[in-house]
């Protein structure tokens, strides 16, 4: 296929992490080409990958959405029998229309020790380092599997995870660990918040604004619904503290509301889009029966006039939030790998990690660049940053090699 990089030329010359590194910026410019956005196509991408990772004799599974436009891909290396670790990536992409870039985002471009371009840090640079050690992961004796698994839609709520979860957990043995290679400058990352976001769409019925009382205005609904739902967010049960999240405590934010047409016309619809974050210490099923009643509530006076008035909830955004124990194994694993001198810590954006979590696979978010330089123009990722990640993938592969390294974990988690 072409632009593959040649292995048995870029795996010559310098130290090994410097040839992982030059590979892996030889392999992040093409991933930049593919023109991945999130809601888009991204088979191409998926297809040089399985064509990189055939190369190699690993043979992927690609995961198709119903579309059958954009996929997942999940790859194992070692013994696939035996519990291994799982190394998570998305391969989409933010869009970069109406962004200031000095180069066209869709093309890298290489100066000063960076590679700039849509994906270089949010996350193509980590899907390009895995793919760059792809040749020592195949050349170790591993004892234990790792297992690569690319996701699609991430950008769009983590939308294309669950069914390559859901494949991750049927594995012949379930992984033990996660690492989700999201960037966070080498900080491991143990806990994030939740998050649900809805639309809800109020119709009621239109009229002559001069006979407002025989119509059903669906602004005053959705309006009131905004309200309930600001109170809710203020209420005492909500703002329970979870020590390392920041804001500490769940939130409720309503980010859209239009309704109506004109001024003489009694608005027949109206449409609200609001999301919740929340803690591990947040009861989100209760949560959202609270919703549903805010709801109910608003409808009721717009029913008493129009029976055919309704609202419809449709669902945007669903995910899980992370909580790993900062005593648990994983974390410290994961700690060793990273060289991170940093405490494990929060975030306050959302990642695949809580999907893996709930599947029962303990995940811990850590990768090279800095989420400060995800979504924007000029977009890069260090070459130094390259090589530090490079090191965690060496030390794993050093861990994987050991006899019995899962019995280690599955014996300090029983402790
Ligand atoms: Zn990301």
């Amino acid at each position: 296929m072409e632009g593959l990089p040649a292995p048995s030329i870029l795996g010559t010359g310098g130290d090994a992490t410097g040839a992982n590194v030059a590979r892996a910026v030889d392999i992040l410019s093409r991933l930049i080409e593919f023109k991945t956005v999130c809601g888009g196509p991204n088979l191409d991408a998926v297809s040089y990958i399985a064509a990189y990772l055939a190369q190699y004799g690993v043979t992927s599974k690609i995961i198709h959405d119903p579309s059958g436009t954009k996929a997942s891909i999940l790859a194992s290396i070692g013994p696939v029998g035996r519990p291994g670790v799982v190394l998570s990536a998305h391969t989409d992409v933010v869009p970069a229309d109406d962004q200031n870039w000095s180069t066209p985002p869709f093309t890298a471009s290489r100066r000063d020790g960076r590679v700039f371009g849509r994906g270089a840090t949010d996350m193509k640079g980590f899907v390009a380092l895995v793919l760059a050690h792809l040749p020592s992961f195949c050349a170790a004796k591993l004892t234990a599997p790792i297992h690569i698994a690319f996701s699609y839609d991430e950008e769009l709520g983590c939308k294309g995870a669950p069914d390559l979860v859901a494949a991750v957990a049927a594995l012949p043995a379930k992984p033990v660990l996660c690492i989700i290679g999201e960037p966070t400058k080498m900080r491991v990352v143990r806990g994030h918040k939740g998050k649900v976001a809805r639309r809800i769409t109020i119709s009621g019925r239109g009229g002559h604004s001069a006979y407002p009382d025989r119509g059903a205005n669906a602004v005053y609904a959705a309006a009131q619904i905004a309200t309930g739902l600001r109170a809710l967010g203020q209420e005492s049960a909500l703002r329970e503290e979870a020590p390392g999240f920041d804001p500490r405590y769940a939130t409720v934010h309503v980010g859209s509301l239009h309704g109506g047409t004109a001024l003489n016309l009694v608005p027949e619809k109206a449409v609200l889009e609001f999301e919740i974050r929340f803690t591990p210490k947040t009861d989100i099923k209760a949560l959202l029966r609270r919703v549903d009643l805010i709801v109910e509530t608003a409808l009721a006076p717009l029913q008493a006039v129009a029976p055919e008035a309704y609202a419809q909830m449709e669902n945007m955004i669903d995910y899980p939030g992370l909580d790993i124990p900062a005593q648990s194994p994983a974390t410290s694993i994961v700690q060793t790998l990273s060289g991170s001198k940093e405490t494990p810590s929060t975030i306050s954006f959302g990642t695949e990690a809580g999907l893996y979590a709930a599947a029962g696979i303990p995940s811990l978010v850590c990768g090279p660049g800095d989420i400060a330089r995800a979504h924007i123009a000029d977009e890069w990722i260090g070459t130094d940053e390259l090589a530090d990640a490079s090191r965690m993938f060496d030390r794993l592969t050093a861990l994987l090699s050991r006899p019995g390294w899962d019995a280690l974990l599955q014996y300090q988690e029983a402790r």
